[in-house]
Order: C-alpha cells, then structure tokens, then sequence
C-alpha cells in the first residue's frame, strides 16, 4: 500500500474530529472548517480536511489553529460535497505538519482512504505486529495508521468499507471515534465501549459528525442523535444512513474527564449537559467540604462553573479572583517545570480588589502535577488573601490515562505521590476536597453512558498492556 502524507510519531492523542456528506454538487469543505473552528478546544497542534471529488481524496493539512492552518486557498481547492476533518491536541510540545490528520492512504487498486482519529488505541503495538508479520508494511509510529491500514485490509480483501470497518475492529482495544472517507463513501465509527465521544446532526437533510454537538450548533446543523457505542454509521447519498452495530461491550465507559475538563461546555454528551455536570461537581464539593469563607471563585476558565455550583450550593458569594490572559497558549504541555511555572504566571494574575483580606475558595477542575494550583495559592496569598481553601471538581488523578487523555506518566502525578493530608500543605492550601469518587456518576445524572474512571480508580476497561507487548499482560501501570 502506497502511503501519502501520513507520518507521525506517537500515538493520537485527544483531538476533535467532524465529517459531512451534503447534497451532490455543494463542497462540504468550508462546512469541516467552521466545524473544526468550533472544536478548536480539542485541539490546537494542526488541523485539516480530506474531502472527495471524482474518484480521489482531496487533503490539507498544516501546523496551528484552524485559521492558521487551513488558508482560504486550500480551503477553495478541497471541492467535494463529502469531508472529513481533525484538530489535534499535542502532547510533544513539538508541533509538525506531519503528524497532523486526516491521514490518507492508497489502497491496492487504487481507491483512497482517508481516517480522522480521536482516542487511542491500547493495543496497537499487538495489532501491528500480527499485520506486519502479514508483510503489511508500517511507515509510522501511529495507530490511526494502524486503524487505516487494517480497513484497507479488508477492503482490499473485498469487503465493502463499512464491513471492512466491522471486521477490522474486532481487533482494535481501546478508544476510537472515527470519521472515515473513502472515494464515495462516508463513516462514522465509535469504540464499543464509547470512550470518546461522537454525535450526529443534518444540514439541509443531509449527515454531518462531530466529536461535541456545540460543533453543530456553531455551525448551523440540527443535532439528531449520539452515535452509539460500537456502532457504524453510513452515510447514504440520499441523506438517509445505514447503521451496523459492529461490536457490543459488556459495558460503556465514557471518559469522565470529557465532562470534567475536555469538552465544551455548551456541548450534551451522551445526554449529559457539559456545564450542568460542572455545575453539579460544585455542588458536590461544597457538600462534601463545606468551609467558612467570604468568597467562592473559579480558575478561569476550567474551574469557573463548579465554582458557581459551590457557592448556589453553599450560600457563599461568588466573585472573580484571578484575570486569565487569553493570549496566553496552554502551559500544560510545557516540557520543563520552569516552563509550566512561568506559563501559569503570565497566564493568571491576581484580581487584588476581590482578594486583600478575603477567605477564599478557589476550585479547579483537576489537579495533575500540582504545578498551577501550587502557583496559584502563593499568588493569592502574596495579594493578601487571609485563608485559601482549594476544591477540586474531580476524585485526586493517581493513574496514568490510556485511552487518549494527555497526562504525564504516573511518576509525575503529585496526588499518586504526596498523601492525602498532607497535599493541602504541600500546595500551600489551607484546606484540599477532591470530588469524592463515588459521587463521579452523580455529577451526570442524565448520561445514558457509564464512565471510565481508570485515572482515578486505577480500574480500565480493558487488559493493561505493558512495554514487553504480552499478549494479555495484566501488569498495572506503575504511578
Ligand atoms: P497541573 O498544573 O499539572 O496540576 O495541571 C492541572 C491544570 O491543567 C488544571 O488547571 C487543568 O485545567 C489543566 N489540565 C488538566 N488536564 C489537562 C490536560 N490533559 N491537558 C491540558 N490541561 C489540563
């Protein structure tokens, strides 16, 4: 198989992704655009956009934000009523074109396949081994490539793409939702557990997708459904679609970090509204610790609507303390700690007013490595704060995450590490609540799904994998 642009060097990680089928003779490209406009939160390494015109598979794909990424000309240039398209998140700091999706391959025969992928696939280190050993030759280090090259396998078998699609699955574990173009076919896929979110809407009566429905909002289409966990769906040229249900799970384990932190909170997943779990996760702190103080406020912006849910739930006022800089990029994925620091620094400041004298309850949304709730502690005291008592609106994060979420490997997760009731000095808090991890469920009443808390519970759906590519390794990941 003939390989296009499709290098990249690690795993996917967490991304957006968006595919439409319009109406014969409209371009669906500056749809994907405004679509992946819309999932820029998701994502802000690369983006770009596959879309399929006369028997070939259009691509652009580039380094940045979607406007950076995507010129007005290329955008142009991509004619075809079907699309598809990606934002990618990076973990390495180290932005290239060429990791960036929608990844194209070349398929015996010549049809095309283009994949867009958010979530990560546990095992693709096995999988890629069985299919090498079938002399299936490998360019990356990618399991999109791995997802890719198995359905072109299939089809190349005979299959038609969507039982190509079902086929291939049955090896794959761990999270995918998937849009997929071929020539003149197009796909939705999501992991039999539903990890990653999926969801479908209608323009003009015709089928998009996309990771968040505030990406249909945005863009003027009509939600109509999420897209079931281990389901396939195609899209017919006559706006109707086909349904497979390729794989069934026992269970489903939505990523609770999706209504924790990742999605948007305009967005209903799985029926659960984002901001109302948010709101909620407030609520359940301020019961679970309650504490006299004068103010309640949110890190902006992650921890802003727990903080409104505190203080509705407690009676305390709410008010702004920190001022978040917006042109500030994410200081999370910084590589050194002094990085991350300053990051953090430039990125909030002090609002003084609303902080000299005050007791104050600030709450995030997670604490990863500590850095930017030890920062913001000192900071708040250096502006004369009298107490700080931080919440956190999610259980302590003590296990590496698998399935697409970036976090650092265990050794850096300060809660794995520092005891309980001793975390809240050595952030420099007066008092530390996490959400506690038997009210998770109870902050999405409404989700139809079960979520995975593995990085809080240590319990994953699937079989740990571990370095030496054990068959059915069990060993647990060390924090
Ligand atoms: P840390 O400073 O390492 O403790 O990270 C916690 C902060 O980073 C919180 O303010 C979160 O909103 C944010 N955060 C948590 N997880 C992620 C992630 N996977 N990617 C980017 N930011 C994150």
């Amino acid at each position: 198989m003939e390989r296009l642009t499709v290098l990249q060097d690690k795993p996917q990680d967490h991304c957006g992704i968006f595919g439409a089928g319009l109406c014969p003779g409209q371009d669906a490209a500056p749809l994907l655009y405004e679509g992946l406009f819309a999932l820029q939160h998701r994502g802000q390494e690369s983006a770009g956009i596959a879309a399929a015109q006369g028997g070939r598979i259009g691509v652009y794909k580039d380094v940045g934000l979607v406007t950076q990424a995507i010129p007005r000309a290329a955008l142009d240039a991509l004619t075809g009523n079907m699309a598809i398209g990606h934002v990618r998140y990076s973990t390495t700091g180290r932005p290239t074109r060429d990791n960036a999706q929608p990844l194209v391959v070349r398929m015996q025969g010549g049809g095309m396949l283009a994949v867009a992928h958010n979530g990560n696939l546990s095992n693709a280190q096995q999988v890629k081994a069985r299919m090498q050993q079938e002399g299936i030759p490998f360019e990356t280090q990618s399991d999109t490539e791995v997802i890719a090259l198995g359905i072109a396998r299939e089809i190349a078998r005979g299959l038609p793409p969507e039982e190509a699609v079902r086929t291939a699955m049955q090896a794959w574990e761990g999270s995918y939702s998937l849009v997929i173009l071929t020539q003149d076919t197009l796909l939705a896929v999501r992991d039999p557990l539903g990890i990653r979110p999926l969801c479908m809407g209608r323009k003009e009566g015709r089928v998009v997708f996309a990771s968040e429905s505030c990406a249909l909002t945005a863009t003027g289409c009509t939600f109509e459904r999420d897209i079931r966990p281990g389901e396939i769906v195609q899209a017919l040229p006559d706006g109707s679609i086909r349904t497979l249900e390729a794989a069934t799970a026992k269970r489903t384990a939505l990523c609770s970090f999706e209504p924790i932190y990742f999605a948007r909170p305009d967005s209903i997943i799985d029926g659960q509204s984002v901001y109302h779990s948010r709101f909620l996760a407030g609520a359940e702190l301020a019961h679970a610790y309650p504490v006299e103080a004068d103010l309640v406020a949110g890190v902006p912006d992650s921890g802003l609507i727990a903080a409104l849910g505190y203080a509705k739930a407690s009676g305390i006022p709410y008010g702004d303390v920190l001022n978040k800089n917006r042109y500030v990029g994410r200081t999370f994925i910084q590589p050194n700690p002094q990085d991350r620091t300053r990051g953090v620094r430039l990125k909030l400041s002090p609002i003084p007013q609303n902080v000299a004298g005050k007791r104050i309850v600030l709450i995030d949304d997670s604490i990863v490595r500590g850095t930017t709730i030890t920062q913001l502690v000192a900071l708040l005291r250096r502006a004369g704060a009298l107490q700080v008592h931080i919440r956190i609106a999610s259980p302590p994060f003590l296990h590496p995450c698998l399935y697409g979420i970036d976090v650092p490997t265990g050794g850096q997760l300060v809660a794995a590490h520092v005891a309980p009731d001793t975390l809240a000095a050595s952030i420099g808090a007066d008092s530390l609540g996490f959400l506690p991890l038997g009210r998770l469920k109870a902050i999405a009443p409404d989700c139809r799904l079960d979520f995975c808390d593995a990085c809080f519970s240590g319990r994953y759906p699937y079989p740990i994998r571990c370095d030496n590519q054990a068959e059915s390794c069990h060993c647990h990941p060390q924090p």
